[in-house]
């Protein structure tokens, strides 16, 4: 148990963050905190001296007719949680403080950011880095924690990292999820108790999909399949379910271990179809099963690390 310290400037962080002792952990969340966030905390503390946590609602990274108004703030409960771990330093600036007018110097996110959660939410990721780079700057951490939950989100920061020579070390934080499957999200505080149980499937796919590879199936049938059991699901409505590269998010080839286009590709998707033309491509040893769907009004996303045994 500690007295976490609140820092709401960044003359206030600044002092603050100059006490601090030896190696500093750096976890930037938007509050409505939850174990998820904990399992962040949790690896910093392990890996670190010193453990920050920031809780900003970024209005940069939420388009128009998205959730900013409503999206759930509790600092108060936020504080308690912490209470329970040891950091000892949080930022929580108001948005007058990170943004005392717009900035008008941007970060181009690039190619990563316009596909799948970037094509649903064109200015989601350049407003995610330019926090992000806000806030690696005014904490100078050593590490940063990043969840696997939110994985185009984490390839992009580590990209930018690589990109622009940023001095600190990224981490990737596995998933956690509720006993019954689901993700945990800030955002399942808007399901209804129906929802809850329609939003099981996005987790189920991606489960059908990975145990398929690991039974053998090809990239094409694990996709073909993971998209089959969400398509019938009841109470959701996909956006994207796709099988991509964790570090590009370039759709993976749909080869299916034969010499030939994968029987069962999905014609709507016409780019993922297996080309013959320039040679056949590699079949891969691993991929990341990604999806995003509305359960309600709700938009929940989720993923999967999947393995292929091999053509
Ligand atoms: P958020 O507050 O939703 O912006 O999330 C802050 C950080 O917590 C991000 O790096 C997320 O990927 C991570 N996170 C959120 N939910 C989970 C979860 N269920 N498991 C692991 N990390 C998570």
């Amino acid at each position: 148990m500690c007295v976490v310290r609140i820092a709401r400037t960044k003359a206030e962080l600044r002092a603050a963050r100059k006490a601090l002792p030896g190696t500093v952990g750096l976890v930037m969340t938007m509050g409505a905190l939850h174990e998820g966030h904990l399992s962040l905390i949790h690896a910093a503390e392990a890996e670190c001296d010193s453990v920050v946590v920031s809780i900003f609602v970024n209005p940069l990274q939420f388009g128009p007719g998205e959730d900013y108004e409503n999206y759930p703030r509790d600092l108060d409960a936020d504080i308690a949680l912490l209470d329970t771990t040891n950091v000892k330093l949080v930022f929580a600036p108001q948005p007058e403080v990170m943004y005392p007018r717009q900035p008008l110097v941007r970060i181009d996110p690039g190619t990563i950011a316009t596909r799948f959660e970037g094509k649903t939410r064109p200015t989601h990721f350049a407003g995610v880095l330019q926090v992000v780079n806000k806030v690696f700057n005014l904490v100078r951490p050593d590490y940063a924690y990043f969840g696997q939950k939110d994985a185009q989100q984490l390839a992009l920061v580590r990209t930018m990292v690589a990109d622009l020579d940023m001095p600190l070390v990224i981490r990737s934080v596995p998933i956690k999820r509720e006993a019954s499957g689901l993700a945990l999200s800030s955002r399942n505080a808007y399901l209804s108790e129906n929802d809850r149980i329609a939003a099981l499937a996005l987790n189920q796919a991606l489960t059908i999909g990975r145990d398929a590879a690991a039974h053998g199936a090809s990239p094409a049938q694990v996709r073909e399949r993971a998209l089959a059991y969400l398509t019938a699901a009841d109470g959701v409505k996909i956006d994207y379910l796709d099988l991509v590269d964790p570090d590009t998010f370039e759709e993976l080839p749909l080869v299916d271990g034969s010499d030939g286009p994968a029987e069962d590709s999905y014609d709507a998707h016409e780019e993922h179809v297996w080309e013959a033309e320039g040679g056949a491509p590699a079949y891969p040893t691993r991929g990341l099963l990604i999806t995003a769907a509305w359960v309600g009004p709700t938009r929940l996303i989720d993923n999967m690390e999947v393995e292929f045994l091999g053509a």
